[in-house]
């Protein structure tokens, strides 16, 4: 099929999305999925099996969305698959404890640096809102430092977009996010350790919490210094806030201890989603046992949730960190994002103005933003990579390939993509920056 182009959505999808436009807003459960920044309509999937997807009209595609993180395996991997039915089969929730909960708590405390204690809740939206919530409630403060570019799920107090100012305060990014709420969230930008020592020096007293993607992952890949990083771990700890690594896209996909092992820099408290819970709804927060015994029911901090540690989706994540422990799966995921690099390299410093593939781990990026060094920052992004990466899309998908429907969404290798797959897009890539309307030099 390489090589061959499709119409794509074929009529299945189409009707499809007809179908689903009527009775859910946009057609989709997130807004991403619906292709806006892409343009055109999405395919519809039918199912999915290792690195490989099928849409309702059967064509296939080479898939490196992976549902947007959690498919570190694959799609269907059989282990997980197998871990799920048996699981489904005892029951699918009981809302008492059950054995699974304890075991993957076990595993995940066992491999994060500096965890005590986890609760698993079903989401990352819900990982990071409880994180925050016990961050205020275990210091008695209120306001929560995020960064311009970072993604914590759209709870309230986290879906706060930066003004123009240094720091600002008080502009949520949606409607229906009250001022109240957005004023007691400073956004910052990254990379600038200044800012965030300024604000501190200003107001460190009033600050609960730090919240960071320790490699922000949701407005393009924007790797940060390690020394920004450890400046806020400093600040934090000198004034008494908390420092919370939002890992629900690196927890269990850069290695068992996240970003955190990888920097050497061990955060007060952790979320985690995606991976966690291999293609199940899972979340968790978790950190030193001091803070995480603010939570009722042994604190005042309340938190709680009907499917919350369900069995099945335990059994679901169980089973993808055994795999990943048992076939070496973190150096192998290195070792295939180091070949990406080593394929896309050539290829896309051929294009016009020069694009770049900005890649830790398995996660990767297309930055297309024509810039002599990769960006650091949100706002170093310029806004024509949309239109220019909405070309290349279009022109992957009709080539069998799919990648994320956004210039500002990563990309994600996973156990199941091997070397003919790197070598695939490579070719793919080559042929969709050649034709009309991708300047190539
Ligand atoms: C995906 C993501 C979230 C939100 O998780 P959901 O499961 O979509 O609610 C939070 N933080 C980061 C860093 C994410 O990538």
């Amino acid at each position: 099929m390489a090589g061959s182009e499709r119409a794509v959505p074929g009529p299945g999808s189409r009707a499809w999305n007809d179908r689903a436009r009527r009775v859910i807003p946009g057609g989709v459960d997130s807004p991403v999925r619906a292709y806006r920044a892409v343009g055109g309509e999405p395919v519809v999937i039918a199912r999915g099996s290792g690195a490989r997807v099928v849409d309702v009209d059967g064509n296939e595609y080479l898939d490196f969305v992976m549902s947007w993180g959690p498919l570190v395996l694959g799609h269907a991997h059989p282990a997980v698959v197998a871990a799920v039915r048996e699981a489904a089969g005892r029951g699918l929730t009981f809302g008492a404890p059950c054995p699974a909960e304890a075991e993957l708590a076990e595993r995940v405390v066992a491999a994060y640096p500096g965890l005590e204690q986890v609760r698993f809740v079903s989401s990352g939206t819900e990982a990071t809102m409880s994180a925050v919530r016990l961050a205020r409630g275990a210091t008695g403060r209120d306001l929560v430092v995020k960064f311009s570019g970072c993604y914590h799920g759209h709870a309230d107090h986290l879906l706060v977009a930066a003004g123009s100012g240094l720091a600002t305060f008080g502009h949520p990014s949606s409607a229906g996010v009250p001022e109240a709420f957005a004023s007691r969230t400073a956004v910052l930008p990254l990379d600038d350790e200044t800012a965030v020592r300024d604000l501190f020096a200003a107001r460190g007293g009033e600050i609960a919490a730090v919240i960071v993607e320790p490699v922000p992952a949701n407005h393009g890949l924007l790797p940060q210094r390690r020394e920004f990083l450890a400046a806020l771990r400093e600040e934090t700890s000198r004034h008494g806030a908390l420092l919370v690594f939002d890992e629900v896209i690196t927890g269990f996909r850069l290695g068992p201890g996240g970003a955190a092992q990888r920097l050497g820099i061990v955060p007060d408290l952790a979320t985690f989603g995606k991976v966690i819970g291999g293609g199940m709804p899972v979340g968790a927060f978790g950190g030193r046992r001091d803070l995480m015994r603010h939570l009722a029911p042994e604190g005042p901090v309340y938190q709680a949730g009907t499917l919350s540690g369900n069995p099945v989706a335990m059994a679901a994540g169980l089973a993808t960190l055994a795999v990943l422990e048992r076939e070496d799966g973190w150096s192998r995921l290195e070792a295939l994002g180091r070949a990406l690099e080593d394929r896309l390299r050539p290829v896309l410093a051929a294009t016009d103005p020069p694009a770049r593939l900005v890649r830790v781990g398995s996660l990767f990026w297309l930055d297309l933003g024509g810039k002599d060094r990769a960006p650091r920052r949100a706002e170093e992004i310029p806004g024509s990579v949309s239109g220019r990466y909405a070309g290349i899309f279009r022109r992957l998908l009709a080539r069998g390939v799919m990648l994320a429907p956004s210039a500002l969404e990563v990309g994600f290798l996973s156990l199941a993509h091997d070397e003919a797959d790197l070598e695939r897009l490579a070719e793919a890539l080559a042929g969709a920056l050649d034709e009309p309307g991708v300047q190539k030099r």
